[in-house]
């Protein structure tokens, strides 16, 4: 391998798919010093060093939207989602049975559970998870990351009755009589918290989870943390030094931390100087809620507030899923326009999305950012009620694209688990778990579906040097052990990775 010397490595491969749409057959990647120095059916003949016959080489994946503190801790939390967890009575035992080894006064955690996945199709109530708790305060994180249930005990021990007014933007569910049911929905969630889990433990899960996100080929993660300040930052250059966090990490920015005030913008993050292109900020994050009141209050307000980023230079990322958040995000983006310098604005999610709305996004210029696993997860959820949510709008992929928006793709971890040759099967054949085709025609070929996970992704997180095979670029790359072009889509999903390497250093298997 490349090891400072100066000699060079030569992947002497099958076939090489270089990001760009560009198959190479017989062909050769020279690396050297981190960089690729030379791709092509001739390159490197005249090259010393090693040279290694390997099967397929792809580049590295980049996942473009995931939450890197909150699939560390679903490390350690209850797995409530099927096929562990089918109904209430599954989820209060799976619950119970890991509080049972707890101490008497830790938190009993779980993640993942979605009511419409548990066979009566609704929450748990705070009486159910005390049943569970047996004395220990429970808080049950919703698999959309934005709403959780919690225990009596831990809604009393936060304060909460029914006295308690709603926060901003945020949500404490009640029942006839005003009394919280134990649903805590948007920035609600935060009222009730067990306590923060020290920097070392912290630490030690997402240097567990880098390693395993590195043996699928993860080379660059972007967290989309709608909190994210200077403090978040921070650690995450902590985590990067210390290679607990191994890919190269694109840090989005909360919108509120972006913002000095409604008018005007913060000045831009200053990223630590000694870790170069392992880790750089990407867009300014706002979430957009259903009812109607965004991040930033009103409609026109958030217009304003993107207006003020675009101005600066700052690109944004609207979390954005249903119709009306997605109108919402679309008529702010078209007042703003475009920022400068900046990569384009993204649009998260996107789960619902009629024609004229794609047609306003091509117009806009904003980007999308989709989640292909979801169509697999969760598709056959939309499979139920085609009237109020056709299959044809559902994560759409296939149709923007040929509209000219651009899409890349992100596991949006911890609601699926990364795994991004998986990701590009579901993108390619759109199959539910039940075996729909979910919306065929919103289907990519192959080459699409790599774009999706590698160069598009990198593009749309401010990173257009990685995703890509070509000279002068970073050597982060993927050796697959067939082609996976052309295998089956269901076959591909579970090709293991035969080594992943990032500039250059063989850091996840062996060449
Ligand atoms: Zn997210």
């Amino acid at each position: 391998m490349a090891d400072g010397t100066g000699a060079d490595l030569v992947l002497r491969a099958r076939v090489v798919h270089d990001g760009d749409g560009r198959r190479l057959h017989d062909a050769r990647v020279v690396v050297r010093d981190g960089i690729v120095i030379a791709v092509g059916r001739h390159a490197g003949t005249e090259h010393r060093g090693r040279t290694l016959d390997v099967a397929a080489v792809v580049p590295g994946f980049v996942d473009a939207h995931m939450h890197v503190f909150r699939a560390a801790r679903d490390m350690t939390a209850v797995d409530c989602r099927p096929p562990a967890v089918r109904s209430l009575a599954e989820l209060v035992a799976a619950l119970r049975a890991r509080a049972q080894r707890l101490p008497a006064d830790a938190w009993v955690e779980g993640s993942g559970y979605h009511e419409l996945d548990l066979a009566e199709r609704r929450h748990p109530t705070a009486a159910e998870l005390e049943a569970a708790g047996g004395g220990r305060p429970v808080r049950l994180r919703h698999r959309s990351g934005h709403g959780v249930v919690v225990s009596t005990s831990a809604l009393r021990a936060a304060g909460i009755d029914a006295a308690t007014p709603d926060p901003p933007d945020g949500q404490v569910e009640r029942d006839a009589q005003r009394a919280p049911t134990g649903l805590l929905l948007g920035s609600a969630a935060r009222l009730v918290r067990p306590p923060r889990r020290s920097t070392a433990d912290l630490a030690a899960e997402v240097d567990a989870l880098s390693r395993r996100w590195l043996d699928l080929g993860i080379t660059t993660v972007c967290d989309a943390g709608p909190d994210n300040d200077a403090r978040v930052l921070e650690l995450f250059a902590l985590l990067v030094r210390e290679k607990r966090v191994q890919q190269r990490m694109v840090v989005m920015r909360g919108a509120s931390d972006a913002l000095r005030d409604s008018a005007t913008a913060a000045p831009p993050w200053t990223l630590p100087g000694d870790l170069g292109a392992r880790l750089s900020a990407g867009h300014v994050k706002f979430m957009l809620a259903a009812n109607g009141a965004g991040a930033r209050g009103t409609q026109d307000r958030l217009a304003e507030a993107i207006s003020v980023l675009a101005r600066a230079g700052q690109a944004c990322a609207l979390h954005a899923a249903d119709l009306e958040t997605v109108a919402m995000a679309l008529h702010a983006l078209e007042r703003a326009g475009p920022a400068r310098g900046a990569p384009p604005h993204r649009v998260e999610h996107a789960t619902l999305l009629p024609d004229a709305l794609v047609a306003r996004l091509q117009a806009c210029g904003a980007a999308v950012i989709g989640h292909p696993l979801f169509v697999r997860r969760h598709g056959d959820r939309y499979l139920t009620d085609p009237d109020e949510n056709p299959p044809a709008w559902v994560h759409r992929c296939g149709s923007l694209l040929a509209a000219g928006v651009r899409v890349a793709a992100g596991s949006d971890a911890p609601v699926v688990t990364p795994a991004p040759l998986q990701s590009m099967a579901a993108a390619m054949t759109r199959r539910t778990l039940s075996g729909t085709a979910l919306g065929p025609d919103e289907r990519v070929g192959f080459d699409a579906a790599l774009a999706l996970h590698t160069r598009w992704a990198a593009t749309l997180c401010g990173r257009p040097e990685l995703g890509r095979l070509r000279q002068g670029s970073p050597a982060d790359l993927v050796v697959l052990p067939a082609d996976p072009a052309t295998l089956p889509p269901e076959v591909m999903a579970e090709l293991p990775v035969t080594a992943t390497m990032l500039a250059g250093e063989v850091v996840a298997g062996s060449l």
